[in-house]
């Protein structure tokens, strides 16, 4: 049955009685309508795979037994994706559907009175999102302007708060930065004896060091990673290792069935053909640094480094810039309102080659446009 806006009003009194008042008060997670743009938005890698890859894919999956449920282990999943990742010797991972819902398991498995979740600022929203929903208090600590980490605000922080859980983003989502490796592992050190800490290498495929190596020296480390950004960011699979003890505590909050069957037999597949996606990694990494060159040489454009598929970029006025490249079809994310930090800051993922000039052109314009333009 479809129901009009107005039906809304009679449920008002059961929605009231039923629904946490925190979660009424929140608006869903907004995913733009990219229909027709050039989508550089969501730091998707921009390639399909080649042809014959797909028809081997295709029949794969049509092997596949959909009437079955997914033996629950997923041990081959797991046993490739440790082979294939590096993951330490005697570690395992936990599979998740999308690293979202790893760091939701995280959230339910640590939330209790007075617990906190911490995380450096600006940073991937779903931390806190997440955390709230469980009923855990979030604490962000401001970045440093140039958006490295304020190491003295975080320790001090951390001694304040104990979280229970720290977020690290190894690149940082939205600003891109690498922050220095020897503090992320200071702050591990630092939050040992109370919590654990989360590192998120969502976007390891475009950064020069993985932390993946340091698990076995810290029982307080838990690493998180995707396939998202590699290529594959619809079938949804994250993965996270920790220390066997630690990762099983986290197993019993997963949904048993959680990764569904065609995920786990496309995931298997590609990992047998890796070499195709990091190799699709490797140009985009190398377009990054052209794209990066090319946005610092327009007027008015401050860029920031990245490690990621991803650049942001800091213009006059980004709610002027961002709606003049909407008007020519392109889509970034206008992150200049997501943080104090990120005033007219602009998230531009790294595209194709042609997608990169379009938008090049088009920012080309919209500065022009947005500097000419009355309020
Ligand atoms: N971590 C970070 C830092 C991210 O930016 C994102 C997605 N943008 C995620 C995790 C979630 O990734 P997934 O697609 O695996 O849910």
């Amino acid at each position: 049955m479809n129901r009009s806006p107005t039906d809304a009003d009679p449920l008002a009194p059961l929605i009231a009685s039923v629904i946490r008042a925190d979660v009424r008060a929140q608006s869903a997670y907004h995913v733009p309508d990219a229909a027709g743009m050039v989508k550089l938005d969501a730091m998707e890698n921009p390639y399909t795979l080649p042809p014959a890859l797909r028809q081997q894919l295709s029949l794969r999956l049509a092997e596949v037994e959909l009437n079955r449920y997914p033996v629950p282990s997923y041990g081959a999943l797991k046993q490739a994706i440790c082979r294939e990742q590096q993951v330490p010797q005697g570690y395992d991972v936990l599979l998740g559907n999308g690293s979202d819902e790893l760091i939701s398991i995280i959230s339910t498995a640590c939330a209790g009175e007075g617990r906190k979740v911490l995380a450096p600022e600006p940073g991937f929203v779903m931390y806190a999102v997440s955390a709230r929903l469980a009923g855990l208090d979030y604490v962000g600590v401001p970045l440093r302007p140039d958006f490295t980490l304020d190491l003295p605000a975080m320790l001090a922080a951390l001694e304040q708060h104990r979280p229970a859980v720290t977020y690290l983003a190894y690149p940082n989502n939205p600003t891109g930065t690498l922050f220095d490796a020897q503090e992320v592992l200071q702050i591990v050190a630092a939050a040992a004896p109370f919590g654990i800490v989360v590192v998120d290498e969502a976007y390891g495929p475009f950064s020069p060091h993985s932390l993946m190596d340091e698990l076995p020296r810290f029982n307080n480390l838990v690493l998180m990673r995707t396939v998202s950004k590699l290529g594959l960011a619809g079938l949804r699979l994250g993965y996270m290792s920790a220390a066997p003890a630690l990762l099983r505590e986290f197993d019993k909050v997963r949904p048993p069935y959680n990764i569904n069957v065609l995920t786990e037999a496309a995931a298997l597949f590609m990992l047998e053909h890796l070499d195709v996606l990091q190799a699709q990694a490797a140009e985009l990494r190398a377009a990054r640094t052209g794209l990066s060159a090319r946005l610092a040489g327009l007027p008015g454009v401050d860029v920031f480094p990245s490690a990621a598929n991803f650049v942001l970029i800091r213009v006059p006025d980004a709610d002027k810039v961002f709606a003049a490249l909407a008007a020519r079809k392109v889509l970034v994310k206008n992150a200049g309102r997501m943080h104090g930090l990120l005033q007219n800051c602009l998230r531009i993922t790294v595209g194709a080659e042609h997608e990169n000039a379009q938008l090049l052109a088009a920012l080309a314009e919209a500065l022009q446009v947005s500097s000419s333009a009355p309020n």
